[in-house]
């Protein structure tokens, strides 16, 4: 693992939904999961691709702007350098910089120095994480790390290999350790009609959630299908092509249910 360079495969300006006030969110490429809903299937493969068209991503100015790959190898010092852009942004909004992904837990050495380098220039730093990772991998950056986006969706662990590809025990583990080493955890439930949006996973993960310590908030995320274009470029299956996304008002009904667990909730990231 490199620890001075990373593959990532987009950068979003100004993101509001990816923790506290405005932050610059990095998205890491390569996730160990593979999700039925997932809306960045190009964060899937590790390595870079090459897509018809990419045009949705955003690229490094003078870089790449006639490359159909999608993801790229970045250097600390590069990225760094765009992070700190937003600073006055992120000091007016109490925002900072968050690295999502795909899984950013994959490259864990360029991540552990990143964050660190973050920390060290006063930048907030999340991390948005399946949880999918070894627990001395979390522990090397607990310390950096101001706030954990911590991914729950699917209980059962069959249903779990099914949606998602791979068994939700470690994450599961890693999220009770997580919960009694930091006090920083903002979980977030994908609500997928009738996957995760079943009355039995949602009373399941109630159960679950009220045995855990020091959540900071839940945020309830609704399937929205803007992802569709995506798999067409890609050539990808979209195996959620005919869901329907969930009303306000049916979130409003989710949102009653969780909050017998007296942790505040949000609709939306
Ligand atoms: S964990 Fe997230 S990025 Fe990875 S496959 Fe699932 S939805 Fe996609």
């Amino acid at each position: 693992m490199n620890n001075n360079y990373a593959f990532i495969f987009d950068i979003k300006k100004y993101s509001v939904n990816d923790g506290p006030g405005i932050r610059t969110t990095i998205f890491f490429k390569g996730c160990p999961l593979n999700c039925f809903w997932c809306h960045n299937p190009e964060s899937q493969n590790y390595n870079p691709e090459e897509i018809q068209d990419c045009s949705f991503r955003w690229r490094p100015a003078n870089n790449y702007s006639n490359s159909n790959t999608i993801g790229y190898k970045i250097s600390l010092n590069e990225l760094l350098r765009e992070i700190e852009k937003d600073n006055l942004f992120y000091e007016e909004s109490r925002g900072g910089v968050t690295f999502s992904g795909g899984e950013p837990m994959l490259q864990i050495d360029f991540l552990q120095n990143i964050l660190c380098e973050s920390k060290n220039r006063n930048i907030n730093t999340a991390i948005d994480t399946t949880g999918y990772a070894k627990y001395s991998d979390f522990e090397k950056i607990i310390k950096y790390t101001d706030i954990f986006l911590y991914d729950l969706k699917l209980m059962n662990d069959d249903l779990h290999k099914y949606y998602c590809g791979v068994s939700n025990k470690i994450i599961h583990e890693n999220l009770i350790k997580l919960s009694n080493d930091t006090k920083k955890i903002i979980l977030r439930i994908p609500i997928i009609p009738s996957i995760t949006d079943t009355e039995e996973n949602i009373n399941l993960m109630i159960n679950f959630i009220s045995k855990l310590n020091n959540i900071l908030e839940i945020d309830l995320l609704p399937f929205h299908n803007t992802a569709k274009s995506k798999y067409e470029k890609m050539k990808k299956e979209n195996k959620v092509a005919n869901l329907v996304p969930p009303n306000a008002e049916h979130m409003q009904l989710i949102k009653n249910k969780f909050s017998v667990l007296n942790i505040p909730i949000k609709i939306g990231g």
